[in-house]
């Protein structure tokens, strides 16, 4: 799969929409349309790195830093026990991090169909929370 077709450097160049939770200039967070649970989040450097292995050691950090922040906000926003993270990337050849919040419930089975109505209400309390001070 070339750059210009990866669904994910189109996300990052919003050729596609996405549920966004967070962007700056190399990064882009947003829900997955076939969330595990609620709040299943992708984070993934807007550049193209089919694997994570080819990802420059300096980019590294960044990402998880920022993989770390987002997971505090989602654990608080949705009430989440942890947040389950990984890195797999098989379906997708664009590195890209899986932020999934654990309520309790095992096994994870991805659902068949996108929820769409369900994800503009999880992106809606993810994007209205406020950390309490
Ligand atoms: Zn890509």
């Amino acid at each position: 799969m070339s750059e210009k077709d990866c669904i994910f450097c189109r996300i990052g160049k919003k050729e596609i929409p996405s549920k966004t939770i967070y962007e700056d200039s190399a990064h882009i967070a947003f829900l997955d349309i076939k969330p595990y649970t609620k709040g299943h989040t992708l984070l993934i450097p807007k550049k193209h790195y089919a694997q994570f292995l080819e990802l420059p050691k300096k980019e590294v950090s960044g990402l998880f830093a920022l993989a770390q922040e987002l997971g505090k906000k989602l654990k608080a926003a949705l009430d989440a026990q942890l947040i389950f993270l990984s890195v797999m990337g098989e379906e997708i050849p664009h590195t890209h991090i899986h932020l999934i919040p654990y309520y309790g419930e095992m096994p994870f089975v991805a659902r068949s169909e996108p929820l769409s109505g369900d994800l503009d209400r999880i992106l809606k309390v993810i994007k209205e929370y406020k950390e309490k001070k």
